[in-house]
C-alpha cells in the first residue's frame, strides 16, 4: 500500500536511448522520472562504446610509441602500465556519467535508482533492496537495452570473458581467444593485440564483421594479421576446459576438431535484448520472436502511450540509434510529428583501418533496383593521408546514375569515423555527387577524398586518372 507517484513520462533505463529521451521530454515540458536499475549512461557509456574506444586509443598509442623506422623514428624502453591504463579508462567514464546525470538534473528530470517492472498500462512498480515504489504515468518509454547472449558451452567466468570482463582486465593477457569477430571482437581483439597479445579470432560465418563490404574486412584483416593476429573463419566453437592459469577452447573447423589454448576467451557473439522480466506480458506489448518490442515509425507499441527504443527494438542495436529513437518518442509524447527515417544512420568499426557505413551500399542500392554509379578514390592518392602514414583504404560513393543522387557511402581508412558523418548529412539532405564535389575541401585533408570520390562519380577526378 504505497503511495504512488504520479508523472507525465516515466523513462525506463538511462542508457543513450532513455538518457536522451528523458532530456528531450523534459525540455518539451514534460514531467520526467528516469529509473536505471544500475549505472546512468548505461552499456554504451560505461561497459561499451566509451571505454572500448579508450582501450582501443590506448592501444593504437603503444602500437605508435613502438616507433616508425620507415619515418626515421625508434623509440626503446616502451612500457605498459595496465593498471594506469584501466585508470584513466575509468575516469573518461566517471567524467562522461557525471556529465549526463548534471544534465539529467539540469533538465529537471527526477533520476531513480531501482529496477522497474510493469503492472498494467499506466502503472510501474520501481523496487530497489529495501522498497517498491508505484509510479503512474500517463507516458512512458521504455529503454532496457541489452545483454550479452552466452553460449551454454561457454559459461561467463573469471577466464570466459564478456564484453565487459575484457574491458576490464587487469593485466594484458599473453594469449586471447575471441569467439565472433563481429564489432565488439574485432574492435577489443585489435586493441589487446596492439597491447602485445596473441589474438586469434573463432568466426563462425565466412567473413569477419558482418555488414561491411569484403573489400573492407579485407584491410581490417590484413592488418590485425600484422599485429600478430590470427583469423580462423566458418570455425564453431565447441567447448572450454578451464585449467589452472587458463582455458582450452575446441572449435571444429572443416569437420576437424581443434583445440586452442589461451588466457582467456572472450565470447562476443550478439546481445538479447532485455525484455523479459519488465512483466510486458501484464500490459499485452507485441513483441518478434527474437523478443524484440514492435514499434510503428513513432517508437509507440501496440500500446499507444507506451513507446521503445534502442537495443530493444528492431534495427541495429547502435547507441547513436538509440539516441535518435529516444528524441523521437519524446517527440511524439509532445504531440509532435517526428518520424524515424534510418536511411542516415551511420555504422562505424573502430578497428583498423577504420570501417564505417552510412546509407546503402552497392549491393543494397541494386537490390532496390537501382541504377548506380559508383566514385571510389583511394587514401593512398591523398596528400595528407600520405604524411599521415597511413594510406590504407577508401571513399566509396554510391550515387543513382540517371541523377547523381548519393544513396550512401562506405569509408575504409583513418578517421573513417569522423568523415562518414560528411556522407551522412549529404545522405539525409538529398544532395547529388555534383553537390559534394562542389563543396571547397580544406587542403590537405582527409575530406578531400570523399570530394574526389564524388568528381570520380562524375567523371571528372583531377587526383586519379
Ligand atoms: P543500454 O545502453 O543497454 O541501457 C539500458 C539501461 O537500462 C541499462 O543501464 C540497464 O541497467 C537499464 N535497465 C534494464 N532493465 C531495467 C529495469 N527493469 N529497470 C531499470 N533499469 C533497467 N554502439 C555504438 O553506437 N558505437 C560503439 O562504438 C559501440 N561500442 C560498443 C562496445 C561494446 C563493448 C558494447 C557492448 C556495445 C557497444 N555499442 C556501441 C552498442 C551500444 O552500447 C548500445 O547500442 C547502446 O548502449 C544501446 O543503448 P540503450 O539505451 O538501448 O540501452
Amino acid at each position: 500500500g504505497d503511495f504512488p507517484i504520479e508523472v507525465d513520462t516515466l523513462v525506463v533505463g538511462a542508457g543513450p536511448g532513455g538518457y536522451v529521451a528523458a532530456i528531450r521530454a523534459a525540455q518539451l515540458g514534460q514531467k520526467v522520472t528516469i529509473v536505471e536499475k544500475n549505472a546512468v549512461g548505461g552499456v554504451c557509456l560505461n561497459v561499451g562504446c566509451i571505454p572500448s574506444k579508450a582501450l582501443i586509443e590506448a592501444g593504437h598509442r603503444v602500437e605508435a610509441a613502438h616507433g616508425y623506422e620507415n619515418i626515421g623514428l625508434t623509440t626503446k624502453d616502451v612500457k605498459v602500465d595496465f593498471t594506469k591504463v584501466q585508470e584513466w579508462k575509468g575516469q573518461v567514464v566517471n567524467k562522461l556519467t557525471s556529465g549526463v546525470e548534471g544534465l539529467l538534473k539540469g533538465n529537471k528530470v527526477d533520476i531513480v535508482r531501482g529496477e522497474a517492472y510493469f503492472v498494467d498500462q499506466n502503472t510501474a512498480k520501481v523496487m530497489d533492496e529495501k522498497s517498491s515504489q508505484t509510479y503512474k504515468f500517463k507516458d512512458c518509454i521504455i529503454a532496457t537495452g541489452s545483454t550479452p547472449i552466452e553460449i551454454p558451452t561457454f559459461k561467463f567466468s573469471d577466464r570466459v570473458l564478456d564484453s565487459t570482463g575484457a574491458l576490464n582486465l587487469k593485466e594484458v593477457p599473453k594469449k586471447l581467444v575471441v569467439i565472433g569477430a563481429g564489432y565488439v571482437g574485432s574492435e577489443l581483439g585489435t586493441a589487446y593485440a596492439n597491447f602485445g597479445t596473441e589474438v586469434t579470432f573463432l568466426e563462425g560465418a565466412k567473413d569477419v564483421l558482418g555488414g561491411f563490404e569484403k573489400q573492407m574486412t579485407q584491410l581490417f584483416k590484413k592488418r590485425v594479421k600484422k599485429k600478430g593476429a590470427n583469423i580462423i573463419t566458418e570455425a564453431m566453437a565447441k567447448g572450454v576446459e578451464e585449467t589452472k592459469d587458463g582455458v582450452k577452447v575446441t572449435y571444429e573447423v572443416k569437420g576437424k576438431e581443434e583445440t586452442i589454448e589461451a588466457d582467456y576467451v572472450l565470447v562476443t557473439v550478439g546481445r538479447r535484448p532485455n525484455t523479459s522480466e519488465l512483466g510486458l506480458e501484464q500490459v499485452g506489448i507485441e513483441m518478434t520472436d527474437r523478443g524484440l518490442i514492435k514499434v510503428d515509425k513513432q517508437c509507440r507499441t501496440n500500446v499507444p502511450n507506451i513507446y521503445a527504443i534502442g537495443d530493444i527494438v528492431p534495427g541495429a542495436p547502435l547507441a547513436h540509434k538509440a539516441s535518435y529513437e529516444g528524441k523521437i518518442a519524446a517527440e511524439a509524447i509532445s504531440g509532435e510529428k517526428s518520424e524515424v527515417d534510418y536511411i542516415g544512420i551511420p555504422a562505424v568499426a573502430f578497428v583498423e583501418p577504420e570501417l564505417a557505413t552510412v546509407g546503402l551500399t552497392e549491393a543494397e542500392a541494386k537490390e532496390q533496383g537501382y541504377d548506380v554509379k559508383i566514385g571510389k578514390f583511394p587514401f593512398a592518392a591523398n596528400g595528407r593521408a600520405l604524411s599521415l602514414d597511413d594510406t590504407d583504404g577508401f571513399v566509396k560513393l554510391v550515387t543513382r546514375k540517371e541523377d547523381g543522387l548519393l544513396l550512401g557511402g562506405q569509408i575504409a581508412g583513418p578517421n573513417a569515423s569522423d568523415m562518414i558523418s560528411e556522407i551522412g548529412l549529404a545522405v539525409e539532405a538529398g544532395m547529388t555527387a555534383e553537390d559534394l564535389a562542389l563543396t571547397i575541401h580544406a587542403h590537405p585533408t582527409l575530406g578531400e577524398i570523399t570530394m574526389e570520390a564524388a568528381e570520380v562519380a562524375l567523371g571528372t577526378p583531377i587526383h586519379i586518372l
